[in-house]
């Protein structure tokens, strides 16, 4: 049996779903163009008007946002309605930059909050569960979102945040939390407490995991389903789309339903901003239908990743978004190859190292230099200098296949990496010092 929170939606046909979003899109623009100055001149500009904007088909026609835009607005040349209608205001996380804000009416918060239950019911959440928050609260996004969401279904809901992983490890066992919702680095964090505090997942009653706010690959999914004993969900969102639940996996666990009916997503080649067919790769833009106070149109989100229209098996009918591999500006380039710090990992973890890594690439010589430092696990540690270095060999040798660039292993004692509690910081470019 499939559990749904909002069935006529999550399961509407396509022709369904085309009406509500054509209905929402051109009252949408309309709504934009008359209160956001900052969008009508772009639209003015690009000799677009409202009138021109009919159906979904005619999208394209929209000129783009960007974070730039929003850096330039900030912080109130987008606002779409009157301050004295907000209720609320959230933050990015500044992981590229100068941080944004973004702002809620009543209306705003509810709609995002029914699209992180979705994701709490795809997860097989219901209301005889206890909700273990373990995002931070705050002015990020994730602790809130998935708050309210958790309320909405009905959970009995654990406002932890992030941090004092022992700590949450004891109210889990006491209060008997059967999901947990966190960033995918702090739930490896957590798995790797348990262990350490001598308790096993049969120890603890959690049964799912919704993870999201930063990338993760398939490899960092099993190794923390075994370390919790769940099954680990993806969610996907960002500030300025409103917070978690843009998109949500189901028990499918294949790519991310996308919550159609408020946001319209496109994949557009980054360099042209030509938009690209379903199944192929490129940068995800999304077009918020129904936002009030903060209604971005054609907002570039530079996470790169695939849309698919293929049926799934959950019987929800949103299209998915592949898991995004990082942002096109997570990307670095290397002696002119082209990494995502997700391809490292997805090597370490599947040689059976921990997801405790940091990737440091600076310039010796005028050559880039890629350095990868990585914990050895407890039982390897014993291992002699020169087992060590075979192993660091035999790394560098696996990572060189992945990425067409050799790096230099250092693998380091166990528990010398910094843990974290929210977004995972992996790479330390210092060749931005020199220039
Ligand atoms: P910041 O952009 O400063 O990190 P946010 O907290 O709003 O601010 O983060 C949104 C970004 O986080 C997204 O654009 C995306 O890059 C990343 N993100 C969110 N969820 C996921 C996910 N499930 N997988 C990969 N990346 C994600
Ligand atoms: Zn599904």
């Amino acid at each position: 049996m499939q559990n749904y929170y909002q069935p006529e939606i999550e399961c509407a046909s396509r022709e369904e779903m085309l009406k509500i979003q054509n209905e929402k899109l051109v009252a949408q623009v309309k709504h934009v163009y008359e209160n956001v100055k900052y969008y009508r001149d772009l639209m003015d500009e690009k000799g677009v008007t409202p009138d021109d904007i009919k159906s979904v088909d005619d999208l394209h026609k929209l000129p783009f946002l960007t974070k730039a835009d929003l850096r330039d607005a900030y912080p109130y040349g987008l606002l779409g309605t009157d301050l004295k209608n907000c209720v609320r205001i959230q933050s990015t996380s500044g992981t590229t930059g100068k941080r944004v804000v973004a702002f809620y009416t009543q209306k705003d918060v509810d709609l995002w909050e029914d699209c992180c239950a979705r994701a709490i019911v795809a997860a097989g959440g219901t209301n005889e569960d206890v909700c273990q928050v373990a995002y931070g609260y705050g002015l990020f996004t994730g602790g809130p979102g998935l708050n309210g969401g958790s309320h909405k279904v009905g959970c009995l809901t654990l406002p932890m945040s992030s941090g004092n992983t022992e700590r949450q490890i004891q109210f889990m066992q006491d209060l008997h939390s059967t999901i947990i919702c966190c960033t995918p680095s702090y739930a490896a964090y957590i798995g790797e407490t348990l262990k350490d505090m001598g308790l096993k997942p049969d120890d603890i009653d959690l049964k799912a995991g919704i993870f999201g706010a930063e990338p993760w690959t398939e490899e960092m999914r099993r190794d923390i389903e075994k370390s919790l004993g769940i099954k680990a969900y993806d969610i996907y969102g960002l500030t300025e789309t409103s917070g978690p639940g843009v998109s949500f996996e189901c028990c499918e666990q294949g790519g991310m339903h996308v919550n159609e009916d408020h946001f319209i997503p496109e994949i557009i080649n980054p360099d042209t901003g030509e938009v690209l067919p379903e199944e192929t790769k490129g940068e995800l833009v999304f077009t918020s239908i129904d936002k009030e106070a903060f209604p971005l149109l054609r907002y570039r989100t530079r996470d790169i990743c695939v849309l698919s229209r293929k049926k799934c098996s959950c019987g929800r009918t949103l299209i998915r978004m592949s898991k995004p591999m990082g942002r096109s500006d997570d990307m670095l380039i290397i002696r002119g190859v082209n990494v995502f710090p997700s391809q490292i990992e997805t090597v370490l973890l599947s040689e059976g190292y921990s997801p405790n890594y940091m990737i440091e690439v600076d310039r010796a010589n005028n050559t880039d230099t890629l350095d990868v430092y990585v914990e050895l696990n407890p039982e390897q540690f014993s291992d002699t200098v020169k087992a060590v270095s075979v192993k660091e060999k035999e790394l560098a040798a696996a990572i060189t296949q992945m990425l067409g660039i050799r790096p230099v292993v250092h693998l380091v004692s166990p528990k010398s990496i910094t843990r974290s509690e929210g977004k995972a910081v992996r790479v330390v470019d210092k060749r931005k010092l020199h220039d």
